[in-house]
């Protein structure tokens, strides 16, 4: 463990050397910069073979403390914090390794809600809990998100019953699928708010939006945002990439680097496998898997990063027209210079056009390979490996999958990242696998339990209203709890005085 923590700095330029709790408190930079990390620490080979034997936990420990020193986390709230993220995961490898048809999956559903994302959120509400508890933002975080179906119930599996945290989650009311929708609002905890919008997933985004910027609304409770450019996330997926790399290692004599497949929209996740690789892991290629939304294909063919507009597929969780992590790429690409990527940016921004050529783009195809996955491409691979493998894929499994295939490199040196589980995309996958496999008993004891959701009319004032009272009823029911238990505290004390003064008095009669 490394005695000083890693600073950060937005790929902006305003904000510079900030502690690890300060980018995880504010997610996004003031100047509208994700944070990055000053230096990377690095891993050794001896290093790296010390670890096979550590269980994911431990790994994932000693991965994590290569950035976060005792100096921002002592060593035994850190060892907590990651136990209590593993804890909730139903896999005791947490992220298990299986071969499928000659290369390797990483399973990464294996958390509350089924996909990939739990991964990163069951750590950031640890992390939040914590730093509230020790003064963080006055003690108390209003997160409020908005979501089309996936990313609010790891948001809302990752909050609920954290102290100091209020959680709302809005959604387009009948506009998610009824899974993900019981997901969310299966959840009882006090502190997780639910709200379906007489509206689109934009509108609710709006509303979003809408919040942030009214400084008064902001600052009385207190808002923070849970969306994938928390440095803490990225951090968080960094274990896996580890703990692959090492499954790989423990079967396979021959293979000396490891190559990654990502199903990706926002870049987060394959951006964990390139951080791993500036860490030292021996990582062959970095495989960016993607949709019919494929401005990151489309940019690492041609050079062009330029914006188009959303297709629905049948991966929704991929559906993009910008890709919010890879800002943080753009940056290490531009050479770790801030005035260039801002630049970049702006222009982007205004044009919605970015085109890299040259040396750079030399560059950024050495880093990264891609392909593109359509629909017919995504069904054809889930039909395959159920067929011949009886290996269930769910579509944005299917995407990464079909890239290795597309690109000859599915063989033992190679892992495709599986971030969801089938039955979180029944009706995509029963396209082309008919009847369904049983799918796990946690999803469909969803139809048997209550639900609680509130439902609010399209406008941010009815919506800010709405979760100021919320805020201020769980507050107050907690008071009145805490003065409960303080008055029978109170009570037992007086009754057992009173129990021994009475025995006192009966033996000097
Ligand atoms: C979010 C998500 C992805 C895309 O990950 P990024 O980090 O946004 O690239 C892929 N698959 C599933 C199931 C997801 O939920």
């Amino acid at each position: 463990m490394t005695a000083k923590s890693i600073t950060y700095s937005s790929t902006r330029g305003t904000q510079k050397s900030l502690s690890f709790r300060t980018a995880v408190m504010t997610g996004l930079a003031h100047d509208r910069g994700l944070f990055v990390p000053d230096t990377f620490p690095t891993v050794t080979s001896e290093e790296l073979e010390s670890w096979r034997s550590l269980s994911y936990a431990d790994l994932a420990t000693e991965v994590i403390g290569k950035y976060v020193g005792e100096d921002q986390v002592p060593r035994k709230v850190l060892e907590g914090i990651v136990q209590r993220s593993c804890g909730a995961f139903r896999s005791e490898e947490v992220t298990p390794v299986v071969k499928v048809d000659g290369h390797y999956v990483l399973e990464l559903f294996h958390g509350p809600t089924f996909a990939f994302k739990d991964v990163a959120l069951q750590m950031l509400g640890n992390f939040f809990e914590y730093f509230l508890s020790t003064g963080s933002n006055g003690g108390r975080l209003a997160v409020m998100g908005a979501t089309s179906g996936d990313t609010g119930s790891a948001a809302i599996y990752g909050l609920r019953g954290k102290k100091g945290v209020d959680c709302i989650i809005l959604f387009p009311e009948g506009r998610v699928s009824e899974i993900q929708e019981r997901q969310m609002t299966t959840v009882k905890d006090g502190n997780i708010h639910c709200v379906s919008v007489e509206g689109t997933f934009d509108d609710c985004q709006d509303i979003v939006k809408a919040s942030f910027n009214d400084k008064a609304f902001r600052d009385r409770v207190k808002l923070g945002a849970v969306n994938s450019i928390n440095w803490c996330r990225v951090l968080a997926q960094t274990t896996y990439y580890f703990w692959s790399y090492l499954r790989v290692m423990d079967k396979e004599k021959d293979v000396t680097k490891v190559n990654f497949s990502v199903p990706t929209g926002n870049f987060g996740d394959i951006l964990a496998g390139y951080y791993s690789k500036r860490m030292g892991l021996p990582v062959g290629d970095l495989i960016v898997a993607t949709n019919e939304n494929d401005i990151l294909h489309r940019f690492f063919t041609t050079g062009e990063y330029h914006r188009e507009e959303i297709h629905k597929s049948i991966s929704p969780s991929m559906d993009i027209c910008v890709s919010s992590n890879f800002e943080r790429y753009l940056y290490h690409l531009a050479g770790d210079d801030a005035t260039t990527l801002a630049s970049w940016m702006s222009a982007f921004e205004s044009t919605g056009k970015l085109t890299i050529t040259g040396k750079k783009l030399d560059e950024a195809r050495a880093d990264f390979k891609s392909a593109r996955a359509d629909t017919a491409n995504t069904l054809e691979t889930i039909k395959k490996y159920y067929n011949e493998f009886n290996y269930m894929l769910c579509p944005h499994s299917a995407v990464g999958v079909s890239a290795i295939h597309q690109l000859d490199t599915a063989n033992s040196a190679t892992v495709a990242l599986a971030t969801a589980h089938f039955a979180k995309f029944g009706d995509a996958v029963s396209m082309a696998i008919d009847p369904l496999p049983e799918i796990p008993k946690e999803l469909s004891q969803l139809w048997s339990m209550e639900t609680r959701k509130s439902k609010c009319p399209n406008d941010a004032k009815v919506v800010q209203a709405f979760m100021e009272k919320r805020i201020e009823e769980r507050v107050r029911n907690e008071e009145v709890d805490g003065k409960r238990k303080k008055t029978l505290r109170q009570l037992v004390l007086v009754s057992a005085a009173v129990a021994i003064v009475a025995v006192l008095m009966r033996r000097r009669k």
